[in-house]
């Protein structure tokens, strides 16, 4: 059977890219090769660069209310594909079907909140804001911008920032992650379709070398990020020393609160999904459960029982709970940190390594992982994993869990469980982390509030989506006027 090879979108048409280098894109549940990607070269990158400046001056002047209506367009028919898209996700990300329905979901919302744009663009003005003065500020686009995306959410984080900079009335560059390139595709088929002006959005396959294009490319104004820390913060120094508008959200190790007086009925449940849905790939996964007091016994006995009754295998099917990690390299990284674990003296509570679910022997599976008498200092209770791997911690009292979170490289989410009103006020007002949960395992803000971390979860100060993208995404332009 032949492997389509992967086109660029570029002002407005599907090109075949003139590469010579590609990358298989596998179903990481069966290893089979679902497509070949390019690894587009710099003269592709310079001309999608050239089809977003060239449609920018007309896509700016268009009313944001008729830019809106676009985006209403587009909700209707990611709707009509919605089954489609997820399981194109299932298929390339190994996420089970519930975990797809609900990104695209979630990847949907992102267009509806950005279809209110004419609102959410308003700037500010004040009459006599001196003797005789009036000031109006107004917010306008900026230009071109483009987008790097991570494998873990393909159709949910590149809109993060695709609707939001386009209904603002700049024009966009896409580069999906090397390793989930076909949900951006159907998302960008269905925007062909719904007739955006060619050039608005434009879609470039590549890994490294086309980001460092795109972030040199004196084209493109501004650069949005989402990935490891590590090259966070390399993009972050790139993208200032070419003068550009750069957010780069990184990686994260999220902790999670156990106070002894929360419900373990339902703090349980909430857990599992936390630390072991995706697959333990999300940016919000609860990777650490700090268990307060004399609730570590039972916890450890509720959170080994449920999590080894979760059903793995091919994420197609609806009964299975947790699929595949992304890859072979990816297994490989995270049974290194089992190894760790073990070396560094903590107890093995759950062990899901050889875990091969029937029929999936080529899949790149990985079991529910859990570790006991985890110290703060060793490395799986410090470095992100981003696989179904957790510890749990002994700790005295909240004081002791905030000293923790307080300490660790990352500051993405942390979650409490508690039926203390008070506790939960220290919790939010002192946890060093920018999305909290309250007895809720994965604290995701929806589209209309900003998403991200702080330190070194977030290389810049503007955050993805809400009020956030809006400011990352415009000039506040101030006039000052004497007419009286
Ligand atoms: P990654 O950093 O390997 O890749 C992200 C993107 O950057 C890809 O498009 C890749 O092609 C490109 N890239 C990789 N190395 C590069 C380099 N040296 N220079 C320029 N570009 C480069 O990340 P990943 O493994 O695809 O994604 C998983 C990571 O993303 C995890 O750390 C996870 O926590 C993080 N993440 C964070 C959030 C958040 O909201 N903070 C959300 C989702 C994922």
């Amino acid at each position: 059977m032949t492997v389509e090879t992967l086109r660029n979108y570029v002002g407005g048409r599907w090109v075949d890219s003139a590469s010579l280098n590609h990358l298989e894109v596998t179903n990481p549940a069966t290893g089979e090769v679902l497509a070949r990607v390019p690894l587009s070269t710099r003269e592709e990158v310079d001309s999608a660069v050239r089809a977003a400046r060239a449609a920018y001056p007309e896509w700016r002047a268009t009313a944001p209310l008729t830019r809106a209506r676009y985006f209403f367009r587009l909700k209707d028919l990611l709707e009509e594909r919605f089954e489609d898209i997820a399981r194109t996700l299932v298929r390339e990300e190994g996420k089970t079907l519930d975990e797809a329905r609900g990104e695209v979901r979630r990847a949907i919302e992102c267009v509806e909140a950005t279809t209110g744009i004419p609102s959410l663009m308003m700037g500010t003005c004040l009459e006599d804001a001196a003797k005789d003065i009036d000031t109006v500020a107004v917010r306008q686009p900026i230009g071109v911008f483009a987008m790097l995306a991570p494998f873990n959410f393909p159709a949910m984080v590149p809109m993060w920032f695709l609707p939001f900079a386009v209904a603002c009335g700049n024009t966009f560059i896409i580069k999906p992650s090397e390793q989930v390139p076909l949900c951006q595709m159907k998302i960008l088929e269905a925007m062909d379709e719904v007739g955006f002006p060619p050039g608005v959005v434009n879609l470039v396959h590549g890994a490294r070398d086309v980001a460092e294009a795109l972030i040199e490319h004196p084209g493109v104004n501004g650069i949005s990020f989402v990935g490891r820390s590590a090259v966070a913060r390399q993009i972050y120094r790139r993208a200032a020393e070419f003068g550009k508008r750069v957010q780069a959200l990184g990686g994260a190790k999220n902790f999670l609160v156990v106070m002894p007086d929360a419900d373990l009925g339902r703090t349980v449940p909430a857990l599992i999904t936390s630390c072991f849905g995706c697959a333990g790939e999300r940016c919000l996964s609860g990777s650490v459960i700090l268990a307060v007091g004399e609730t570590y016994d039972p916890l450890q006995r509720r959170v080994v029982d449920a999590a080894s009754r979760l059903r793995v295998g091919d994420p197609l099917d609806e009964t299975v709970q947790m699929g595949p990690v992304i890859s072979r390299r990816h297994t490989e990284r995270v049974l290194r940190y089992i190894d760790q674990g073990l070396q560094e003296g903590a107890k093995l509570l759950l062990d899901g390594r050889g875990v091969i679910p029937a029929g999936s022997s080529n899949g790149y599976f990985i079991g529910a992982t859990i570790f006991a008498e985890v110290r703060p200092e060793m490395t799986i209770a410090r470095e992100e994993i981003f696989g179904p791997v957790i510890g749990i911690i002994p700790v005295r009292d909240l004081e002791e869990a905030l000293g923790i979170i307080r300490a660790n490289e990352y500051g993405n989410t942390a979650c409490i469980f508690t039926e203390s009103g008070r506790s939960a006020a220290e919790f939010v007002y002192r946890a060093e982390c920018s999305m909290l949960g309250i007895n809720v395992g994965i604290a995701a803000p929806m589209a209309f509030f900003p998403f991200g971390g702080i330190k070194g979860s977030l290389f810049g100060d503007l955050k993805a989506t809400g009020r956030a993208a809006i400011e990352f995404f415009t000039d506040t332009k101030v006039v000052i006027s004497r007419w009286r």
